[in-house]
């Protein structure tokens, strides 16, 4: 037994932790004497890689690259594989992830099973998009190949199903090409939400990258930055040193408050609109900003924060998006690190998967208790009425009607669980 935490570090309680070997995913699970789930990275906010006092699969030991086709840009790896991994060694090469979330510091298993999405949803979907086939293994010994037309279904139900179909044991990977591993920028500071939609729709015919920070305690204001990029050819430049801080410690109240928030947003704005315009970043710095902090999510002190992270539909997403800006801006909480961004309308490819046409609002959260629950529960209302729903990655806490108000696809889904699996996030959003 282990304390585990997700990266939300709300809780820290103790799981029976298995490493499964690549033997394990040949010969079937180790014994099932009780419901478990698949672990990655932790990299989830919320609660969909815990089970608090039960098993979970740690992953990291699958960590092989197991086949890869320079010419096609073809990769077949283990589950537990780094998506850092998999650009440090392809790149090179001429090949990157077509779709990468926030962080490279996530496994493959875990960018399948909440099918995360990037900064270009509008180009290349979601990572679902580029899984070519995967094994699934299940408790009951069987082992599922799955692809969009083999076994189609189980493919549907484990893209975005947070673990509870069975364990990914390998994945197949389409590759994009790219020239290298820079990228043309360009950062325009915006005023108001209306600004940010008509810059996202100007930007999306020819910019690959766009993503906003705004700031959350700006209310009506709502001013912000807007990034786009695209990939840069015929660049050659230093690459980043790839020396990495970390916050060393757990403070014993959260950093982050209204006043350090107030500061630490004006000096963002300023800093950054002085840097306003183009320029040729390497891909680490923008795609991964945050990574270069280990252990930043130690800065909310010992009761941790949640993410909250929605997406809204795209015809009412300015007034909807405007509407919980007023009600954050109102409560005085809220993060440094308010993401605003646009989905493209494009096939969902899981069951359960998060993004559709819309925009997505994601902010980081001290843990207030009582007093970010309601915050919570005005703006849950707000998502609802207006038809969107929550990201499953980042969440610990949305109450089961919400979940089943924004997922119309969970019934058909529940067929493919598997019955073996549970997780602290099945229990508390769908009984077991
Ligand atoms: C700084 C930061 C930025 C982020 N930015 C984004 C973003 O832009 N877009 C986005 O979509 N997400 C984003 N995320 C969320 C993150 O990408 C996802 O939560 C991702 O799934 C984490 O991967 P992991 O390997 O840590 O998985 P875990 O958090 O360990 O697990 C996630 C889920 O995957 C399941 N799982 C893991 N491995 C397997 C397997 N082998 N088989 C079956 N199920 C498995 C687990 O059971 C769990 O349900 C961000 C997270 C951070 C910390």
């Amino acid at each position: 037994m282990r304390p585990l935490s997700s990266w939300g570090r709300l809780s820290e309680q103790d799981h029976d932790v298995v490493s499964l070997s690549p033997k394990d995913a040949q010969v079937g699970l180790p014994l099932i004497t009780k419901p478990s789930v698949a672990f990655g990275m932790g990299r989830s906010y919320g609660d969909a890689c815990l089970n608090s006092g039960g098993r979970v699969w740690d992953t990291a030991g699958l960590d092989h690259f197991l086949e890869f086709d320079p010419r096609t840009g073809i990769l077949t790896c283990e589950p537990g594989v780094l998506l850092r991994d998999i650009q440090r060694y392809c790149i090179p090469q001429g090949w990157m992830l077509p779709v990468t979330p926030g962080t490279q510091m996530a496994t493959v298993g875990g960018a399948i099973a909440n099918d995360v999405h990037g900064k270009n949803h509008h180009v290349f979907g979601t990572f679902g998009e580029h899984v070519q086939h995967l094994k699934l293994l299940r408790t009951d010994g069987q082992t599922i190949v799955c692809s969009a037309t083999e076994n189609p279904e189980y493919f549907a139900a484990t893209v975005g199903g947070v673990g509870l179909t069975g364990v990914i044991i390998q994945a197949t990977l389409q590759l994009r090409k790219v020239m290298g591993p820079w990228l043309e920028t360009e950062t325009i500071p915006y005023g108001n939400v209306k600004e940010f939609f008509a810059l996202a729709a100007e930007s999306e015919s020819t910019w690959e990258y766009t993503v906003s920070w705004i700031d959350c305690l700006a209310g009506k204001g709502g001013r912000g930055l807007f990034m786009r990029a695209n990939h840069a050819p015929n660049v050659s430049g230093q690459e980043p040193i790839g020396r990495t801080r970390s916050f060393p410690f757990v403070p014993p109240v959260s950093l982050v408050n209204k006043a350090s928030l107030r500061l630490f947003n004006n000096a963002y704005f300023y800093l950054n609109r002085s840097k306003q315009g183009t320029g040729v970043v390497h891909y680490q710095p923008f795609f991964y900003p945050l990574d270069n902090l280990q252990h930043w999510n130690r800065m909310y002190g010992p009761k941790g924060f949640y993410q909250y992270q929605s997406v809204v539909p795209t015809s009412l997403a300015p007034e909807v998006t405007q509407t919980m800006l007023d009600e954050i801006a109102r409560s005085g909480q809220g993060s440094f690190l308010a993401v605003l961004k646009t989905f493209a309308e494009r096939p969902a490819v899981g069951m359960l998967s998060f993004p559709s046409a819309g925009a997505t609002l994601a902010l980081d959260f001290p843990n207030h208790g009582e007093a970010t629950e309601s915050l919570f529960r005005r703006l849950d209302a707000i998502v609802l009425e207006a038809g969107g729903r929550i990201y499953l990655g980042k969440d610990a806490r949305m109450p089961r009607p919400v979940f089943e108000a924004g997922y119309p696809n969970l019934k058909e889904f529940l067929r493919f669980r598997d019955p073996g699996i549970s997780s602290e996030m099945s229990r508390r959003l769908m009984g077991y």
